[in-house]
Order: C-alpha cells, then structure tokens, then sequence
C-alpha cells in the first residue's frame, strides 16, 4: 500500500479540492485545475442539493480510515470497472486532462484503465468516509 494518494470521490468539505462538474450529458468534465473548498463555497453549493452529486472532490485518500478501503486497495473503482465491463461502449477512449492523476489512488491502482470510467462516477454518500 503506497501512502500520500489522492483519493478521487471525496466530500464536499472545506480543505478538499474541487476536481470535475458534471455535464449535461452526466459525465464529469475535469477541471484543469483544482479549486480549493471553502466553507463558504460548501455551504452555498450544499443549497442545491447534495454537491457530490453534480461535482466531485478530492482529498487525501484515508486507506483504512475509509469505508471503501478493502485492506489493500480501493474498492470503489474496482466495482466501477467491473460494472462498466457489460457495458464497455459507454467507457472513454481518450484520456482526459486529469490534475490529480499523477498521485491518484484509481489510477495507481488501474492505470488508465480508472481513466476511461472515471467521467461516470458519481461519489456515493451512503457509504460516508470516516471521519478525518
Ligand atoms: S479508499 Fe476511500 S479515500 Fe481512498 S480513494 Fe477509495 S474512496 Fe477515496
């Protein structure tokens, strides 16, 4: 397990960055560089409904202090991936310009693979992280 990853499905909490926003067509469109989340931005972007389900956040991944932790890896992208294998005409061919790819915790784990199923993930508040 390599520590200091950047966890891609994160919260809307003030300290986390804000990475894509999602488009009409529902895929998230990254943005080339990271904003930062502020209280006052989680707070107004909190009046429209849940943030998570229209834009998506980064934050350190927190391995075993994380829900979606399997012990060795991250669960989230694995099951992504192996939902998307039935469908592989909605994954993308190209790689998008990503801003945390370098140190990201999918693309460590899958390559670019992560890459192409990442535009359709929507972070899945069910399973709240632990509390940092
Ligand atoms: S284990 Fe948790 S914190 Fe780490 S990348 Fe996966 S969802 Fe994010």
């Amino acid at each position: 397990m390599d520590a200091g990853k950047t966890c891609p499905s994160s919260t809307c909490t003030p300290g986390n960055s804000l990475i894509g926003i999602r488009g009409p067509d529902g895929r998230i469109k990254a943005l080339r560089t990271p904003l930062p989340v502020t209280a006052e931005f989680a707070q107004e972007a909190a009046r429209s409904g849940p943030p998570e389900a229209r834009m998506r956040f980064a934050s350190a991944c927190q391995t075993s202090g994380c829900s979606q932790w399997t012990g060795t890896r991250c669960g989230v992208i694995d099951r992504v991936l192996h939902h998307l294998e039935a469908v592989p005409e909605v994954l993308r061919t190209d790689l998008q310009p990503c801003a945390i790819r370098a140190t990201c915790r999918w693309f460590d784990q899958s390559g670019a693979t992560a890459c192409h199923g990442c535009d359709l993930v929507v972070t899945d508040l069910r399973a709240p992280m632990a509390a940092e």
